[in-house]
């Protein structure tokens, strides 16, 4: 058996579409979104990761610029930089790359970008919205991105037991919550497991769906999956490789070549959820500027 792949390119390439419509509409009446990344340091992958992200912007019609900062960056002037942008009615979405230079708190960060601008999803305010199941707010990009490539892969979700390999604040944590959410495309039965977690094996056996967000290569094998299950694959883990020009590759949570035997559908990776995590970063980015129309 061959699981069927859940193929993220495809459908970013739908939800892209159907933005990219919206955007034109927005446009038409003087609006352009605007989105803004705020890169601090000179991380390769965080360089790698705001350029892709640019390019699909401006593919589906949103303006967007890169405010670099350098490494040694205070906490106050970074603050200073999101106050400006959070008062500019030009930019519709504030985003972050993380991973921030040491001494900078994320927590503190995020929280300054405003709510109604935080398309990432992770203010305080819209994680707040996300328990309380407040369709105001905005969703974090990967788990929701995850629930879509459930929702146009086909994936029978209600009453189904998602097991969500952990429990980070980016993915596992608020990826369980929408999960059990009593609502079409998901009302799972949801257990999340992380690092202290026993029997992990037997646990994830249990699965219908099988989510890998732990950040650990080729972790999941297929004695972690039930035969025919739905496997989705978030991690993104740096492994050395001579062969490869940069000296590495960037590989998945899920032993793909081995579970996709054992599986009933699989996300590849890549081209599985990041595609994806960028085409709701841009829905979110779409709904901030409508939201600016009164
Ligand atoms: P994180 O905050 O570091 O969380 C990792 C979680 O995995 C923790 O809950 C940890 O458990 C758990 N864990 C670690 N080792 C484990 C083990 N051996 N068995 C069971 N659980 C284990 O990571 P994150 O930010 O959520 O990201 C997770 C992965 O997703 C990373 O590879 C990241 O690069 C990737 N990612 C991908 C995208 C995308 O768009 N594709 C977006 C965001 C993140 P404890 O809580 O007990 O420590």
């Amino acid at each position: 058996m061959s699981a069927r792949l859940l193929d993220g390119e495809a459908f970013a390439s739908q939800i892209h579409v159907q933005t990219t419509q919206r955007v034109q509409a927005l446009r038409q009446q003087g609006i352009t979104p605007g989105l803004v990344f705020i890169r601090v340091g000179e991380d390769p992958a965080s360089r790698a990761y705001v350029t892709r992200k640019e390019k699909r912007a401006g593919e589906v019609g949103i303006s967007s610029r890169t405010l670099v900062l350098p490494e040694n960056t205070s906490l106050p002037s970074l603050l200073r930089e999101i106050n400006a942008l959070n008062a500019d009615p030009k930019v519709h979405g504030i985003l972050i790359q993380s991973p921030l230079p040491k001494g900078l708190s994320h927590d503190i960060v995020y929280a300054r970008v405003s709510p109604s601008k935080d398309v990432d999803g992770f203010h305080p305010v819209n994680f707040g919205k996300l328990l309380l199941d407040d369709p105001s707010g905005f969703l974090p990009c990967t788990p929701a991105g995850i629930l879509a490539i459930l929702r146009l892969g086909k994936i029978p979700t209600s009453g189904k037991h998602a097991v969500v390999v952990g429990r980070g604040q980016i993915v596992g944590r608020p990826l369980a919550v929408l999960l059990a959410r009593k609502s079409p495309g998901a009302d799972c039965t949801v257990t999340l497991a992380h690092s202290s977690t026993t029997n992990l094996p037997a646990i994830t056996r249990q699965a219908d769906i099988l989510i890998g967000a732990l950040g650990r290569p080729h972790f999941l094998k297929p004695e972690h999956v039930r035969p025919g299950a739905t496997v989705i694959d978030v991690g993104v883990n740096r492994i050395a490789d001579p062969s490869n020009s940069r000296g590495y590759r960037l590989v998945g949570d899920v032993d793909f070549d081995s579970v996709r035997a054992v599986a009933g559908a699989i996300t590849p990776n890549p081209g599985g959820v990041g595609p994806m995590t960028i085409a709701l970063l841009l829905s979110n980015t779409l709904r901030a500027a409508e939201s600016t129309v009164s």
